[in-house]
Protein backbone atom coordinates (compact mmCIF):
# COMPACT_ATOMS: atom_id res chain seq x y z
CA UNK A 1 0.00 0.00 0.00
CA UNK A 2 1.15 3.61 -0.50
CA UNK A 3 0.33 6.10 2.03
CA UNK A 4 0.85 9.58 1.28
CA UNK A 5 0.92 12.22 4.99
CA UNK A 6 0.77 15.68 5.01
CA UNK A 7 1.43 17.56 8.26
CA UNK A 8 0.91 21.44 8.88
CA UNK A 9 3.21 23.37 10.08
CA UNK A 10 1.84 23.40 13.63
CA UNK A 11 2.00 19.56 13.94
CA UNK A 12 6.11 20.07 12.81
CA UNK A 13 6.08 23.10 15.21
CA UNK A 14 9.14 22.13 17.40
CA UNK A 15 11.62 19.25 17.54
CA UNK A 16 9.14 17.14 20.09
CA UNK A 17 6.42 17.62 17.51
CA UNK A 18 8.85 16.77 14.47
CA UNK A 19 9.81 13.79 16.78
CA UNK A 20 5.70 12.88 16.79
CA UNK A 21 5.53 13.17 13.18
CA UNK A 22 8.40 11.00 12.37
CA UNK A 23 7.04 8.11 14.51
CA UNK A 24 3.74 7.95 13.59
CA UNK A 25 5.39 8.09 10.08
CA UNK A 26 7.90 5.06 10.83
CA UNK A 27 4.60 3.27 12.31
CA UNK A 28 2.85 3.15 9.12
CA UNK A 29 6.59 2.47 7.13
CA UNK A 30 7.16 -0.69 9.73
CA UNK A 31 3.82 -1.92 8.64
CA UNK A 32 5.68 -2.61 4.89
CA UNK A 33 4.06 0.42 3.06
CA UNK A 34 5.49 3.03 0.72
CA UNK A 35 5.26 6.26 2.62
CA UNK A 36 5.33 9.74 0.65
CA UNK A 37 5.36 12.51 3.50
CA UNK A 38 4.45 16.34 2.83
CA UNK A 39 5.79 19.01 5.24
CA UNK A 40 4.57 22.15 5.38
CA UNK A 41 7.01 25.26 7.07
CA UNK A 42 7.77 24.90 10.80
CA UNK A 43 5.23 26.92 13.05
CA UNK A 44 4.11 30.30 11.59
CA UNK A 45 7.78 30.55 9.53
CA UNK A 46 6.15 31.09 6.23
CA UNK A 47 4.25 34.51 8.27
CA UNK A 48 7.62 35.31 9.57
CA UNK A 49 9.35 35.02 6.54
CA UNK A 50 7.05 37.29 4.72
CA UNK A 51 7.65 39.70 7.67
CA UNK A 52 11.30 40.03 6.84
CA UNK A 53 10.82 40.67 3.17
CA UNK A 54 8.09 43.32 4.06
CA UNK A 55 10.29 45.33 6.34
CA UNK A 56 13.02 45.40 3.36
CA UNK A 57 10.23 46.27 0.58
CA UNK A 58 6.76 46.42 1.59
CA UNK A 59 5.88 45.37 -2.34
CA UNK A 60 8.58 42.65 -2.80
CA UNK A 61 9.34 41.34 -6.32
CA UNK A 62 7.04 38.09 -6.20
CA UNK A 63 9.37 35.92 -7.89
CA UNK A 64 11.97 37.13 -4.78
CA UNK A 65 9.13 36.50 -2.27
CA UNK A 66 8.66 32.82 -3.61
CA UNK A 67 12.22 31.96 -3.73
CA UNK A 68 12.37 33.68 0.11
CA UNK A 69 9.36 31.55 1.40
CA UNK A 70 9.86 28.56 0.00
CA UNK A 71 12.81 27.85 2.07
CA UNK A 72 10.71 26.76 5.21
CA UNK A 73 9.29 23.66 3.84
CA UNK A 74 12.88 22.81 2.80
CA UNK A 75 13.85 23.48 6.70
CA UNK A 76 11.02 20.88 7.25
CA UNK A 77 12.03 17.95 5.36
CA UNK A 78 15.93 17.98 5.63
CA UNK A 79 14.98 18.23 9.66
CA UNK A 80 12.59 15.36 9.64
CA UNK A 81 14.94 13.35 7.63
CA UNK A 82 17.20 13.90 10.44
CA UNK A 83 14.70 13.17 12.69
CA UNK A 84 14.08 9.57 10.83
CA UNK A 85 17.97 8.68 10.86
CA UNK A 86 18.13 9.15 14.27
CA UNK A 87 15.76 6.76 15.17
CA UNK A 88 17.01 4.54 12.30
CA UNK A 89 14.71 4.11 9.56
CA UNK A 90 16.04 5.63 5.80
CA UNK A 91 14.64 8.63 4.79
CA UNK A 92 15.44 11.04 2.14
CA UNK A 93 14.24 14.73 1.53
CA UNK A 94 13.29 16.10 -1.76
CA UNK A 95 12.50 19.98 -2.84
CA UNK A 96 10.24 20.69 -6.04
CA UNK A 97 12.89 20.97 -7.50
CA UNK A 98 14.37 17.82 -7.22
CA UNK A 99 10.77 15.69 -7.41
CA UNK A 100 10.44 18.33 -10.41
CA UNK A 101 7.44 19.64 -9.75
CA UNK A 102 6.10 22.07 -12.59
CA UNK A 103 3.75 24.88 -11.90
CA UNK A 104 2.89 27.51 -13.82
CA UNK A 105 4.58 30.80 -13.73
CA UNK A 106 2.36 32.82 -11.07
CA UNK A 107 4.80 33.76 -8.32
CA UNK A 108 3.42 33.38 -5.11
CA UNK A 109 -0.12 31.10 -6.74
CA UNK A 110 0.94 29.09 -9.05
CA UNK A 111 -1.14 26.18 -10.57
CA UNK A 112 0.85 22.85 -10.61
CA UNK A 113 1.20 21.66 -13.92
CA UNK A 114 2.88 18.02 -13.82
CA UNK A 115 4.61 16.39 -11.24
CA UNK A 116 7.42 13.33 -12.36
CA UNK A 117 7.52 10.83 -10.06
CA UNK A 118 10.69 8.61 -11.57
CA UNK A 119 12.75 9.38 -8.55
CA UNK A 120 9.95 9.58 -5.87
CA UNK A 121 9.35 5.82 -6.98
CA UNK A 122 13.31 5.18 -6.98
CA UNK A 123 13.41 6.27 -3.24
CA UNK A 124 10.26 4.22 -2.48
CA UNK A 125 11.77 1.03 -4.02
CA UNK A 126 14.87 1.30 -2.08
CA UNK A 127 12.98 1.45 1.14
CA UNK A 128 13.43 4.73 1.93
CA UNK A 129 10.60 6.78 3.61
CA UNK A 130 10.50 9.97 1.12
CA UNK A 131 10.03 13.64 2.55
CA UNK A 132 8.70 16.10 0.00
CA UNK A 133 8.41 20.05 0.02
CA UNK A 134 4.95 21.42 0.35
CA UNK A 135 3.69 24.24 -1.19
CA UNK A 136 6.71 24.70 -3.30
CA UNK A 137 6.98 24.45 -7.32
CA UNK A 138 9.24 25.01 -10.17
CA UNK A 139 8.50 26.40 -13.13
CA UNK A 140 9.26 25.72 -16.82
CA UNK A 141 12.40 28.51 -16.43
CA UNK A 142 13.13 26.65 -13.39
CA UNK A 143 12.65 29.60 -10.87
CA UNK A 144 11.08 28.81 -7.78
CA UNK A 145 7.30 29.34 -7.16
CA UNK A 146 4.80 28.68 -4.54
CA UNK A 147 0.91 27.68 -5.04
CA UNK A 148 -0.33 30.17 -2.82
CA UNK A 149 -0.92 30.35 1.17
CA UNK A 150 -1.85 26.73 2.65
CA UNK A 151 -1.43 24.90 -0.62
CA UNK A 152 1.15 22.14 0.57
CA UNK A 153 -2.61 20.35 1.19
CA UNK A 154 -2.46 20.77 -2.59
CA UNK A 155 0.97 19.33 -3.20
CA UNK A 156 0.04 16.31 -1.43
CA UNK A 157 -3.40 15.43 -3.01
CA UNK A 158 -1.78 16.21 -6.51
CA UNK A 159 1.01 13.33 -5.08
CA UNK A 160 -1.39 11.17 -4.12
CA UNK A 161 -3.09 11.46 -7.42
CA UNK A 162 0.03 10.88 -9.66
CA UNK A 163 1.25 7.90 -7.66
CA UNK A 164 -2.07 6.76 -7.60
CA UNK A 165 -1.59 6.45 -3.52
CA UNK A 166 -4.05 3.95 -1.58
CA UNK A 167 -4.25 6.70 1.12
CA UNK A 168 -4.32 10.51 1.59
CA UNK A 169 -3.92 12.02 5.36
CA UNK A 170 -4.46 15.42 5.72
CA UNK A 171 -2.94 16.18 9.91
CA UNK A 172 -3.24 19.12 11.02
CA UNK A 173 -3.99 20.77 14.55
CA UNK A 174 -8.34 19.69 14.98
CA UNK A 175 -9.27 16.44 14.63
CA UNK A 176 -11.89 17.30 11.66
CA UNK A 177 -13.28 19.03 9.22
CA UNK A 178 -16.24 21.04 11.96
CA UNK A 179 -19.71 22.48 11.09
CA UNK A 180 -17.31 25.61 11.86
CA UNK A 181 -14.16 26.90 12.37
CA UNK A 182 -13.73 25.23 16.46
CA UNK A 183 -11.26 28.37 17.50
CA UNK A 184 -14.41 30.68 16.93
CA UNK A 185 -17.64 28.40 17.13
CA UNK A 186 -16.92 26.60 20.47
CA UNK A 187 -19.54 24.29 19.82
CA UNK A 188 -18.74 23.44 16.53
CA UNK A 189 -19.62 19.81 15.64
CA UNK A 190 -17.20 17.21 13.81
CA UNK A 191 -18.34 15.97 10.28
CA UNK A 192 -17.92 12.64 10.34
CA UNK A 193 -17.68 13.01 6.33
CA UNK A 194 -18.38 16.08 3.67
CA UNK A 195 -18.75 15.94 -0.07
CA UNK A 196 -15.62 17.13 -2.63
CA UNK A 197 -18.63 20.05 -3.69
CA UNK A 198 -19.72 21.20 -0.19
CA UNK A 199 -15.67 21.02 1.39
CA UNK A 200 -14.52 23.08 -1.90
CA UNK A 201 -17.33 25.69 -0.57
CA UNK A 202 -16.62 25.76 2.62
CA UNK A 203 -12.70 26.30 1.48
CA UNK A 204 -13.15 28.92 -1.11
CA UNK A 205 -15.25 30.72 1.47
CA UNK A 206 -12.51 30.80 4.27
CA UNK A 207 -12.67 27.67 6.07
CA UNK A 208 -8.83 27.25 5.84
CA UNK A 209 -8.62 23.84 7.38
CA UNK A 210 -7.53 22.78 3.34
CA UNK A 211 -6.41 24.50 0.77
CA UNK A 212 -9.03 25.07 -1.80
CA UNK A 213 -7.22 23.46 -4.79
CA UNK A 214 -6.47 20.67 -2.93
CA UNK A 215 -10.22 19.65 -2.80
CA UNK A 216 -11.04 20.70 -6.85
CA UNK A 217 -7.94 18.60 -6.85
CA UNK A 218 -9.39 15.79 -5.17
CA UNK A 219 -12.53 15.83 -6.54
CA UNK A 220 -10.61 15.61 -10.12
CA UNK A 221 -8.65 12.91 -9.50
CA UNK A 222 -10.93 10.84 -7.39
CA UNK A 223 -8.55 11.35 -4.12
CA UNK A 224 -10.80 10.16 -1.52
CA UNK A 225 -9.08 13.16 1.87
CA UNK A 226 -8.93 12.16 5.52
CA UNK A 227 -8.43 15.24 7.70
CA UNK A 228 -7.13 14.20 11.29
CA UNK A 229 -5.17 15.39 14.32
CA UNK A 230 -1.33 14.80 14.25
CA UNK A 231 -1.40 15.10 18.26
CA UNK A 232 -4.23 12.25 18.99
CA UNK A 233 -5.71 9.16 17.27
CA UNK A 234 -9.40 10.52 16.21
CA UNK A 235 -11.09 8.98 13.49
CA UNK A 236 -10.91 12.64 11.22
CA UNK A 237 -13.22 13.12 8.61
CA UNK A 238 -13.42 11.89 5.22
CA UNK A 239 -13.93 14.34 2.02
CA UNK A 240 -15.01 12.31 -0.89
CA UNK A 241 -17.99 11.95 -4.06
CA UNK A 242 -20.88 10.85 -2.34
CA UNK A 243 -20.96 11.56 1.66
CA UNK A 244 -23.33 11.03 4.44
CA UNK A 245 -24.14 14.31 5.53
CA UNK A 246 -26.95 13.32 8.24
CA UNK A 247 -29.66 15.57 6.37
CA UNK A 248 -28.22 18.93 7.57
CA UNK A 249 -29.94 21.57 6.26
CA UNK A 250 -26.34 23.40 6.30
CA UNK A 251 -23.18 21.40 6.64
CA UNK A 252 -20.96 24.39 8.06
CA UNK A 253 -20.49 27.96 8.52
CA UNK A 254 -17.36 30.03 7.28
CA UNK A 255 -15.99 33.22 7.43
CA UNK A 256 -13.27 35.15 5.55
CA UNK A 257 -11.94 38.73 7.06
CA UNK A 258 -8.73 38.68 3.97
CA UNK A 259 -11.09 40.89 1.58
CA UNK A 260 -11.84 44.45 1.02
CA UNK A 261 -14.92 46.45 -0.05
CA UNK A 262 -14.04 49.06 -3.18
CA UNK A 263 -16.94 50.82 -3.99
CA UNK A 264 -16.80 53.23 -7.85
CA UNK A 265 -18.99 55.35 -7.36
CA UNK A 266 -20.87 58.16 -10.23
CA UNK A 267 -20.10 55.73 -13.56
CA UNK A 268 -21.67 56.62 -16.35
CA UNK A 269 -24.71 54.23 -16.85
CA UNK A 270 -24.21 53.04 -20.13
CA UNK A 271 -23.35 49.88 -22.02
CA UNK A 272 -20.30 48.34 -21.51
CA UNK A 273 -19.34 50.47 -18.37
CA UNK A 274 -19.12 47.30 -16.04
CA UNK A 275 -17.52 45.36 -18.52
CA UNK A 276 -14.43 47.27 -19.24
CA UNK A 277 -13.75 47.94 -14.89
CA UNK A 278 -13.96 44.34 -14.52
CA UNK A 279 -12.07 43.60 -17.58
CA UNK A 280 -9.43 45.62 -16.48
CA UNK A 281 -9.05 43.24 -13.32
CA UNK A 282 -9.22 40.75 -15.04
CA UNK A 283 -5.94 41.58 -17.44
CA UNK A 284 -4.03 41.47 -14.04
CA UNK A 285 -5.87 37.93 -12.66
CA UNK A 286 -7.61 39.95 -10.02
CA UNK A 287 -10.69 37.73 -8.70
CA UNK A 288 -13.68 39.84 -8.49
CA UNK A 289 -16.51 38.27 -5.95
CA UNK A 290 -19.54 39.83 -4.79
CA UNK A 291 -20.81 42.40 -6.72
CA UNK A 292 -23.61 45.16 -6.66
CA UNK A 293 -24.51 47.72 -8.87
CA UNK A 294 -26.72 50.75 -7.56
CA UNK A 295 -28.30 53.68 -8.72
CA UNK A 296 -26.61 57.21 -8.28
CA UNK A 297 -27.39 60.62 -8.67
CA UNK A 298 -28.19 62.83 -11.85
CA UNK A 299 -28.12 59.26 -13.95
CA UNK A 300 -25.31 57.69 -12.94
CA UNK A 301 -24.43 54.61 -11.54
CA UNK A 302 -22.53 52.80 -8.40
CA UNK A 303 -20.72 49.69 -8.95
CA UNK A 304 -19.07 48.14 -5.68
CA UNK A 305 -17.54 45.01 -5.39
CA UNK A 306 -14.98 42.78 -3.22
CA UNK A 307 -11.42 41.12 -3.86
CA UNK A 308 -9.00 39.71 -1.27
CA UNK A 309 -6.80 41.97 0.64
CA UNK A 310 -3.95 40.73 -1.06
CA UNK A 311 -4.71 41.92 -4.58
CA UNK A 312 -6.33 45.31 -3.00
CA UNK A 313 -3.39 47.82 -3.67
CA UNK A 314 -3.01 45.66 -7.54
CA UNK A 315 -6.31 46.40 -7.97
CA UNK A 316 -6.55 49.78 -7.40
CA UNK A 317 -3.35 51.02 -9.16
CA UNK A 318 -5.21 49.22 -11.84
CA UNK A 319 -7.95 50.95 -11.48
CA UNK A 320 -6.13 54.39 -11.18
CA UNK A 321 -4.46 53.93 -14.88
CA UNK A 322 -7.67 54.12 -16.26
CA UNK A 323 -9.27 56.70 -14.24
CA UNK A 324 -8.99 59.14 -16.92
CA UNK A 325 -10.23 56.99 -20.11
CA UNK A 326 -12.15 54.10 -19.89
CA UNK A 327 -13.19 54.12 -16.17
CA UNK A 328 -14.23 57.81 -15.55
CA UNK A 329 -16.23 58.17 -12.22
CA UNK A 330 -16.38 60.55 -9.43
CA UNK A 331 -14.71 58.51 -6.70
CA UNK A 332 -13.20 55.05 -5.33
CA UNK A 333 -13.73 54.43 -2.03
CA UNK A 334 -12.48 51.11 0.18
CA UNK A 335 -13.27 49.65 3.18
CA UNK A 336 -10.59 47.36 4.57
CA UNK A 337 -12.78 46.57 8.22
CA UNK A 338 -15.47 44.09 6.23
CA UNK A 339 -15.92 40.51 6.28
CA UNK A 340 -17.70 37.38 4.35
CA UNK A 341 -19.68 35.25 6.56
CA UNK A 342 -21.60 32.19 4.46
CA UNK A 343 -23.09 29.29 4.73
CA UNK A 344 -23.17 25.94 2.75
CA UNK A 345 -25.30 23.12 2.64
CA UNK A 346 -26.46 20.94 -0.40
CA UNK A 347 -29.33 20.57 0.79
CA UNK A 348 -30.63 24.41 0.80
CA UNK A 349 -31.32 24.07 -3.03
CA UNK A 350 -34.52 21.99 -1.89
CA UNK A 351 -35.53 24.02 1.11
CA UNK A 352 -36.54 27.46 0.53
CA UNK A 353 -36.15 30.04 3.36
CA UNK A 354 -32.51 28.94 4.54
CA UNK A 355 -31.58 32.66 2.83
CA UNK A 356 -34.30 34.16 5.85
CA UNK A 357 -33.34 32.01 8.66
CA UNK A 358 -29.66 33.20 8.47
CA UNK A 359 -31.44 37.21 7.79
CA UNK A 360 -33.38 36.44 11.20
CA UNK A 361 -30.04 35.19 13.03
CA UNK A 362 -28.40 38.12 12.07
CA UNK A 363 -31.29 40.19 13.19
CA UNK A 364 -31.58 39.37 16.33
CA UNK A 365 -27.76 40.00 16.55
CA UNK A 366 -28.53 43.04 15.51
CA UNK A 367 -25.83 42.90 13.07
CA UNK A 368 -26.38 44.46 9.59
CA UNK A 369 -26.09 43.18 6.44
CA UNK A 370 -24.01 45.32 3.53
CA UNK A 371 -23.95 43.16 0.45
CA UNK A 372 -25.84 39.73 -0.20
CA UNK A 373 -24.35 37.09 -2.76
CA UNK A 374 -26.20 33.27 -3.68
CA UNK A 375 -25.76 30.30 -5.16
CA UNK A 376 -27.05 27.05 -5.94
CA UNK A 377 -24.93 26.07 -1.87
CA UNK A 378 -24.17 28.81 -0.29
CA UNK A 379 -25.71 32.04 0.75
CA UNK A 380 -22.77 34.96 1.94
CA UNK A 381 -23.38 38.49 3.54
CA UNK A 382 -20.54 41.42 3.73
CA UNK A 383 -20.51 42.53 7.63
CA UNK A 384 -18.74 45.05 9.46
CA UNK A 385 -15.24 43.14 10.45
CA UNK A 386 -15.56 43.13 13.97
CA UNK A 387 -18.67 41.47 14.49
CA UNK A 388 -17.88 38.25 12.32
CA UNK A 389 -17.16 36.13 15.68
CA UNK A 390 -20.81 37.43 16.78
CA UNK A 391 -22.26 36.48 13.46
CA UNK A 392 -20.70 33.19 12.87
CA UNK A 393 -21.96 32.07 16.31
CA UNK A 394 -25.69 33.62 16.14
CA UNK A 395 -25.46 31.61 12.12
CA UNK A 396 -24.27 28.31 13.60
CA UNK A 397 -26.89 28.61 16.61
CA UNK A 398 -29.38 29.14 13.98
CA UNK A 399 -29.17 26.55 11.78
CA UNK A 400 -26.70 23.58 13.56
CA UNK A 401 -27.79 23.59 17.16
CA UNK A 402 -31.55 24.19 16.59
CA UNK A 403 -31.46 21.26 14.15
CA UNK A 404 -29.69 19.23 16.90
P1 LIG B 1 -2.09 23.34 8.87
O1 LIG B 1 -0.91 24.16 9.26
O2 LIG B 1 -2.10 22.00 9.50
O3 LIG B 1 -2.29 23.28 7.39
P2 LIG B 1 -4.20 25.31 9.07
O4 LIG B 1 -4.02 26.38 10.08
O5 LIG B 1 -3.94 25.64 7.64
O6 LIG B 1 -3.34 24.06 9.53
O7 LIG B 1 -5.68 24.71 9.16
C1 LIG B 1 -6.20 24.25 10.38
C2 LIG B 1 -7.05 25.34 11.02
O8 LIG B 1 -8.20 25.56 10.21
C3 LIG B 1 -7.63 24.98 12.37
O9 LIG B 1 -6.73 25.27 13.39
C4 LIG B 1 -8.90 25.82 12.44
O10 LIG B 1 -8.73 26.99 13.24
C5 LIG B 1 -9.15 26.27 11.00
N1 LIG B 1 -10.50 26.00 10.50
C6 LIG B 1 -11.26 26.90 9.81
N2 LIG B 1 -12.44 26.38 9.51
C7 LIG B 1 -12.47 25.12 10.00
C8 LIG B 1 -13.45 24.07 9.98
N3 LIG B 1 -14.64 24.21 9.40
N4 LIG B 1 -13.13 22.89 10.58
C9 LIG B 1 -11.92 22.73 11.17
N5 LIG B 1 -10.97 23.69 11.22
C10 LIG B 1 -11.22 24.87 10.64
N1 LIG C 1 3.77 27.15 4.64
C1 LIG C 1 2.77 27.60 3.70
C2 LIG C 1 1.83 28.60 4.35
O1 LIG C 1 1.99 28.93 5.52
C3 LIG C 1 2.03 26.47 3.07
C4 LIG C 1 1.14 25.66 3.98
O2 LIG C 1 1.18 25.78 5.20
O3 LIG C 1 0.36 24.84 3.45
O4 LIG C 1 0.95 29.10 3.71
MG1 LIG D 1 -3.15 24.59 6.03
Amino acid sequence: MLVVKKFGGTSVGNKERIFNVAKRCIEEYQQGNDVVVVLSAMGKSTDELIAKAKDINPNPPKRELDMLVSVGEQISVSLMAMAMAQLGVPAVSLNAFQVAMHTTSDYTNARLRSIDVERIRAELDSRKIVLITGFQGVDKFDNVTTLGRGGSDTTAVALAAVLKADKCEIYTDVDGVYTADPRIVHDAQKLGEITYDEMLELASLGAGVLHNRSVEMAKKYGVQLVVRSSLNTNEGTIVKENAKMEKMLVSGVACDKNIALIAVCGLQDQPGVAFKLFNHLAHHNINVDVILQSVGHDGTKDISFTVSTDNLDEALSVMEQHRQTSLICEKIDVDRNVSKVSVVGAGMVSNAGVAAKMFEALYDAGINIQMISTSEIKISVLIDEQYTEQAMNAIHDMFINAAK
